[in-house]
């Protein structure tokens, strides 16, 4: 299904609570809020969303509830170990950019071992799965990550404090996952309804 990130005023986006992407009904108004005696004009909107009738609650352009808002649906076939992180760092993203990057830069580690790799150091990993079958493109989209982050970075980490990165990297491990665990299962999973005689025929083929 096409994930639309949730955005301040958008129609419609993927919707935090119940995944579907939905139409939301919104209601924003602006307030005048009291930081250290300045007046500050902001942004308080809720959407309900069309499909759940369950609401989100937004401060300027970032969504405070729930609060794993602006991350994608963690992939269905997300290993336990790996969920966790990505979780944890759905809810603080908001709050800390930088601490979300260092979770989930934890959660492509932990993702890479758990594919039989060695999780110390991630260019090498993504670089040993693209020839175990991930697409090169995915390998390509994190040295985008790794580049674009801080420059100070040293190889196979990511330090940054930009949201857009931070939702790359939710991204980048969701593809991960599709690519190396969910597709294979439901390949392997067509291949073995098939009745064995044709199972049979694929083998002698495959021997010639
Ligand atoms: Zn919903």
């Amino acid at each position: 299904m096409k994930y639309i990130q949730p955005k301040l005023n958008e129609k419609s986006f993927t919707c935090p609570h119940c995944g579907v992407l939905a139409k939301q009904e919104w209601h924003a108004r602006s307030m005048d809020f009291y930081h250290n005696g300045l007046s500050q004009y902001d942004i308080l909107g809720s959407a309900k969303c069309q499909h759940c009738n369950e609401y989100s609650i937004w401060i300027k352009d970032k969504m405070f509830y729930p609060e794993n808002g602006n991350a994608p649906f963690p992939n269905t076939e997300m290993p336990e170990s790996v969920k966790t992180l990505y979780l944890e760092a759905a809810s603080i993203q908001n709050k800390s950019p930088r601490g979300a990057a260092a979770l989930l830069r934890l959660a492509i580690q932990i993702l890479c071992k758990e594919l039989g790799e060695q999780g110390d150091n991630i260019n090498n990993d993504i670089k040993s799965l693209v020839k175990k079958g991930l697409p090169e493109i995915v390998q390509q989209s994190l040295d985008v990550v790794r580049v674009t982050g801080n420059d100070a970075v040293h190889p196979g980490q990511i330090d940054t404090d930009s949201q857009e990165i931070v939702n790359q990297l939710f991204e980048l491990i969701n593809v991960i996952i599709e690519y190396m665990i969910a597709l294979p299962k439901k390949v392997s999973g067509i291949y073995l309804n098939l009745p064995s005689s044709k199972i049979d025929g694929i083998k002698k083929r495959d021997t010639y």
